[in-house]
């Protein structure tokens, strides 16, 4: 039996990070409806303007674009064992669309201050090529402006700029948060603290780790 999970957390807070680390130790994919939009974003159609449009203000995607490109996702062979699901849902209309295809296991949840998250998506830079995250700061690749994956170029992306940090932080409290409050007490919570700037993610990641195999879901 594969686990379904989501992990929640402000723009920032290590979920991209975390999920790409978790997924290897549990051998189930991630999927980041950030990354598929993005993909979606660089195409030349109406859809992909409308993505962009929105991606580039910090605004949600419609929810029937997103509960639709998520769904054909789900349906794909390699989730049969179980996903993490990384910025989706972010609405309540997008939880009740996953609550229809699937049941969810647990919810990964992380708690980080506000300083640190504008602080760290400032000098946060990712692959163009595998998505892998950086940080200029703290979690430098080896060799400036190259990924250690696969050699890739890293970028910043548009929506990590102060401006668009401040509105993707406040549509994370105004639209997401309540989200929290629609599975507490429904679904388990693994909840992660982190008040510093710099964590190293294994450190991070052990620890949900453990919390899950007290859930049994490990
Ligand atoms: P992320 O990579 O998760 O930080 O997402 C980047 C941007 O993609 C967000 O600011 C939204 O514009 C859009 N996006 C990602 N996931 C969703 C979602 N589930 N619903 C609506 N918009 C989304």
């Amino acid at each position: 039996m594969g686990v379904n999970l989501v992990i929640f957390g402000p723009p920032g807070s290590g979920k991209g990070t975390y999920a790409s680390r978790l997924q290897l130790k549990l051998g189930i994919p991630t999927i980041a409806t950030g990354d598929m939009l993005r993909g979606i974003a660089r195409q030349k159609s109406k859809l992909a303007k409308t993505v962009k449009d929105c991606m580039s203000t910090g605004e949600l995607v419609p929810d029937g674009i997103v509960i639709h490109i998520l769904k054909e996702r789900l349906a794909r062979d390699d989730c049969r064992k179980g996903f993490i699901l990384d910025g989706f849902p972010r609405t309540i209309g997008q939880a009740g669309a996953l609550d229809e295809i699937t049941e969810v296991d647990a919810i990964i949840l992380l708690h980080v201050p506000e300083w640190v998250l504008v602080e760290r998506l400032s000098s946060r830079r990712v692959c163009r090529r595998c998505g892998e995250v950086f940080n200029i700061l703290y979690l430098k690749p080896r060799e400036e402006g190259v990924c250690d994956e696969c050699g890739g170029e890293l970028y910043q992306r548009m929506d990590d700029t102060p401006r668009v940090v401040k509105d993707r932080l406040k549509v994370y409290e105004k639209q997401t948060e309540p989200l929290i409050r629609h599975y507490k007490g429904k679904l388990p919570f693994v909840e992660f603290r982190c008040e510093k700037l710099e964590v190293p993610p294994e450190v991070a990641v052990e620890e949900i780790l453990k919390e899950l195999e007290k859930l049994r879901l490990r």
